[in-house]
């Protein structure tokens, strides 16, 4: 190819950071003309009713309460035995796969997305999501270069398509032997949306007829916002991923960002479940050696706080405590966001649990743009607008949807 420094496979244009943007722009309104008048539903964080980030006191007590050295040190690079042990109980709960089940330590959940693009799929081979996406999967997928293919991701009655996954999964297979499927369920950003028990198991039926000798298929579990989307038997659903047949491997991408309020600190795992051992087995020794590769290892008080916080049974508790505060705070911000849409007939895709809400419209990026003249500062992307109940006040989310509901009538009557 062409003359250029920058090499032929690492070509990109500068990534532009729409969330980032549109941000910076409301940081700038609320210096202007004050926190009170302004609505921020950019951020994919916790922010409380006075706009400040919510960490919780026990992740950051246990963080003060650590030995330097245990900070300072290097940990293992596949993570620290303890840490993916102690993970993998909180991760499942009492609904563990029957299966062989190994991890590895992970910068985030997005590590753990790419360990599976990675590892699953040659280049050209496809992953497949539903269109309503977090758009870090396609750049990961551009990186790897591995295609990335959409599907309608609810049916007109606002249930998981099971008809358009179909075709994609057939599609994919059709042209190659490997797919990734990408599920970010419970509580999918940017929706709110969880498949549910039963039509998980139509979908594992999908999958394993596809199954056939030489096919190869990665069920990937984004699970990024599990601990927000219910009182525990929303991981229930984990427990269908046993004894499937030996050319299905399942991963799970773990991230104690939303859990544990550790965006910055980076740590969470992949997960291998397989009924195969030696297939679990091969797939980690793959991952040790990307990790080796991109990482070394991840942040070594990251591990530690999830093993500190779980080996003290009072820290536990208070974790939990903060944890559920928290996610109920999300629960009732929601709630009042959804009981004001329903009635002012502004329609949204189903809310299960998790930091955002998405309403579909028409040209969602000037319906953005709109807001703003309202005060409203809110991500568009292809489909409609994401409203971060993470970050907006219960006040504010009763106001929102009818702000919303007018903008969208504005721009597209
Ligand atoms: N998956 C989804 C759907 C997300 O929204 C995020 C973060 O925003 C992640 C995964 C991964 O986050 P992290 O790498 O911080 O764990």
């Amino acid at each position: 190819m062409g003359k250029d420094i920058i090499a032929d496979h690492a070509r990109w244009p500068r990534l532009e950071d729409e969330i980032f943007k549109v941000s910076e722009e409301c940081k700038r309104a609320i210096k202007e003309k004050g926190r009170d008048k302004i609505i921020n539903s950019t951020l994919g964080t916790l922010i409380d009713d006075d706009g400040n980030l919510i960490a919780f006191n026990s992740v950051y007590d246990t963080l003060k309460n650590m030995d330097k050295k245990s900070i300072a040190s290097y940990g293992a690079i596949e993570g620290d035995e303890a840490y993916l042990d102690l993970l993998v109980d909180k991760c499942f709960g009492p609904y563990k796969p029957k299966a062989y089940i190994k991890a590895v330590a992970t910068a985030g959940g997005t590590g753990a997305v790419r360990h599976s693009l990675w590892t699953f799929l040659n280049q050209g081979d496809y992953a497949i999501c539903p269109n309503w996406y977090w758009p870090a999967y396609l750049t990961m997928c551009e990186e790897f270069d591995r295609e990335f293919k959409t599907y309608e991701f609810l049916d007109e009655d606002f249930n998981f398509n099971l008809e358009e996954f179909t075709k994609s999964l057939d599609f994919a297979l059709e042209k190659r032997d490997r797919v990734v499927c990408i599920f970010n369920s419970p509580a999918n950003n940017p929706t709110g949306f969880s498949i549910e028990d039963s039509m998980w198991d139509k979908i594992l039926d999908v999958i394993k007829s596809r199954a056939v000798d030489g096919k190869y298929i990665n069920i990937l579990l984004d699970v990024a916002y599990i601990e927000f989307a219910g009182d525990g038997s929303q991981k229930k659903f984990f427990q269908k991923f046993s004894s499937l047949p030996e050319n299905i491997i399942t991963t799970v991408a773990y991230s104690m960002s939303k859990s544990y309020t550790a965006y910055g600190l980076r740590a969470g795992a992949c997960i291998i479940i397989s009924s195969n051992e030696d297939m679990a087995n091969r797939a980690f020794d793959s991952m040790k050696h990307s990790n080796r590769a991109n990482l070394s290892n991840i942040t070594h008080a990251g591990m530690n706080i999830l093993v500190d916080i779980e080996n003290d049974e009072e820290m536990k508790k208070s974790y939990e405590n903060e944890l559920e505060l928290n996610r109920l705070l999300l629960e009732k911000r929601a709630k009042v966001f959804v009981k004001k849409a329903k009635e002012i007939d502004l329609i949204h895709l189903p809310y299960f649990g998790g930091f955002f809400i998405s309403i579909p419209c028409n040209n969602p990026k000037e319906v953005s743009k709109k807001l703003k003249e309202k005060n409203m500062y809110i991500v568009a992307n292809k489909n409609g607008l994401r409203f971060a109940v993470c970050a907006v006040s219960e006040e504010k989310c009763e106001i929102s949807p009818k702000l919303i509901k007018e903008a969208i009538d504005e721009v597209n009557r």
